[in-house]
């Protein structure tokens, strides 16, 4: 399955739909979820253009995979979880129920 530019995140990414952002580096955007669902919901969305953590994980490159990860953390640190706790979520693959295909990490804290 090719990559589709037609989505959400990847327009946000072109700066064609305005987010409410955290934190972006050259590996990653991080921004609010418009639908939270939890105390604190943030979105970590990839630079580069893979589907889901999957795709990610199989196509990028070790500073790829490395840069987003540092981002990840970064945000949680940002936001003020790394000591109270919060959760990553990667909806991956048919049945996760995934509905955005650019690969995005849920922190939820
Ligand atoms: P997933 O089901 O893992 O693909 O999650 C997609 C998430 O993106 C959902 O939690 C949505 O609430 C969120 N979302 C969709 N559109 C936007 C948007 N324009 N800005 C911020 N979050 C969004």
């Amino acid at each position: 399955m090719e990559y589709n530019a037609d989505n959400v995140f990847a327009k946000i990414l072109r700066g064609e739909i305005p987010c409410k952002k955290i934190y972006e580096d050259d590996y990653a955007l991080s921004f609010y979820d418009i639908n939270p669902k939890a105390k604190v919901h943030a979105l970590v969305i990839s630079k580069g253009m893979y589907r889901d953590y999957n795709d990610f994980v199989n196509h990028s490159t070790d500073d790829e995979i490395a840069g987003y990860s540092r981002a990840v953390l970064k945000v949680a640190d940002l936001l003020g979880l790394t000591t109270s706790g919060y959760r990553i979520v990667f909806n991956t693959g048919k049945d996760s129920g995934q509905e955005v295909p650019h690969l995005h990490a849920h922190i939820l804290g």
